[in-house]
């Protein structure tokens, strides 16, 4: 890369965002990506970037003062403080704030070396908290950092920004924060929002009356695997970017679209998770100027598959590829079964899934094509480009 080095967002105080208790987002998840992704060398000689928190000003982009104000005086209020906080999806827990602000200033510290083209590609994998609003907090999520990085971007000589979110939930609060503003493409592809929370995300979703098209939602089915996810994938994504030709991609890359996880139903592999990787740093490199910022996001099957999964996309920011066969070191595998004595854990970096697909070709054979027929019409003629033609 031209640029220098790409830059990875990392510090232990990260671990400090700890719902508590049972709660499934675990900030184990994050240390066991660490700790594989250095036990197999793909972090060997890689400076990390310690964050700090995000400023008042820079969550204020994206979230009301009253808010900022709620979650900081929370951990103290003996009262009900509201804003969606104190509920079982988002617990009230000590230094809240502190904790939200610094994995937003992690996303930023991300968008602020890319701006500054000290690096083209950034990963921040404690970020993509996507379903935080401007007022509340949702779906384990604080403060959106997605939106506060995509903010600054806009605000420091970016003028067009697109989003990627391949959670298996909806990126409804990305879509929310720039619903009104063309100068960002959300493209989310999750799980039918009538059959998973937050329900929303439907094709119908377009952006505002000033903005049509710049929201894109593409709700697939449970169950759906991995070759008809990423045809859904191919057949949206690609032309969009090369219609809407934006000048970096941020991307949430949750993996609780997994066929284990507990908290979804899609059925997607560590190796369709390591396949869309590869996807959306090639898709930078042809169409954003190879600027690249991804973050983490959901995932609750904490040790078979966000470990690895977010280890791939690490390696895939790097240029270190890893092949699916390559063995869980031993090294790892001991570290978790000291907290895991009984877990069943895998032993090579993929599962064996075959992860090609069949283009998307005009035929209407499966539930996907049917969805991808409907995302095509509604968003296509939005940016010039043909619905039915699977050239476009
Ligand atoms: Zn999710």
């Amino acid at each position: 890369m031209g640029d220098g080095a790409a830059t990875v967002v990392w510090d232990a105080a990260l671990l400090d965002y700890d719902l508590g208790g049972d709660h499934p987002f675990n900030p184990i998840r994050l240390e066991l990506t660490m700790r594989l992704a250095r036990a197999l060398g793909v972090l060997d000689g890689v400076e990390l970037h310690v964050p700090e928190a995000a400023s008042d000003a820079d969550l204020e982009r994206v979230h009301e003062v009253s808010y900022v104000a709620a979650v900081r005086e929370a951990p103290m209020a003996s009262w009900d403080v509201g804003h969606g906080l104190g509920t079982a999806d988002n617990p009230v827990f000590d230094r809240m704030h502190a904790a939200s602000s610094l994995v937003v200033g992690g996303t930023l510290l991300a968008a602020q070396r890319i701006a500054a083209g000290e690096s083209l590609r950034a990963v921040s994998i404690a970020g993509g908290l996507h379903h935080a609003m401007r007022d509340r907090a949702a779906g384990f999520c604080v403060y959106n950092d997605c939106a506060v990085a995509i903010s600054w971007l806009l605000d420091n000589g970016f003028d067009r920004v697109a989003y990627i979110d391949v959670d298996v939930h909806h990126g409804d609060g990305v879509q929310a924060a720039f619903y009104d503003d063309p100068r960002v493409l959300t493209i989310s592809l999750h799980q039918h929002p009538a059959t998973l929370w937050p329900g929303t995300g439907f094709v119908t979703e377009l952006g505002s009356r000033s903005a049509q098209g710049s929201a894109v939602n593409v709700p697939l089915p449970p169950r759906t695997r991995d070759p008809d996810w990423q045809r859904a994938f191919h057949a949206v994504v690609p032309s969009l970017l090369g219609a809407f030709k934006p000048q970096v991609l941020v991307t949430q890359c949750g993996v609780d679209t997994h066929e284990e996880d507990p908290l979804a139903d899609l059925s997607l592999s560590v190796d369709g998770h390591r396949a869309t990787y590869r996807a959306l740093r090639a898709l930078a490199e042809e169409h954003a100027g190879g600027r690249w910022l991804a973050t983490g996001g959901g995932g609750y099957q904490l040790l078979r598959v966000v470990p690895r999964s977010w280890t791939h996309l690490l390696a895939t920011v790097l240029d270190r590829d890893l092949d699916p066969a390559t063995r869980v070191p031993t090294e790892w595998l001991d570290t978790v079964r000291r907290v895991a004595p009984n877990a069943d854990l895998p032993l090579a970096m993929g599962e064996g899934t075959d992860t090609a697909f069949a283009p998307w070709d005009g035929a209407l054979e499966t539930p996907v094509d049917a969805a991808i027929r409907d995302v095509r019409r509604a968003i296509f003629p939005l940016h010039g480009l043909d619905p039915d033609d699977p050239r476009d």
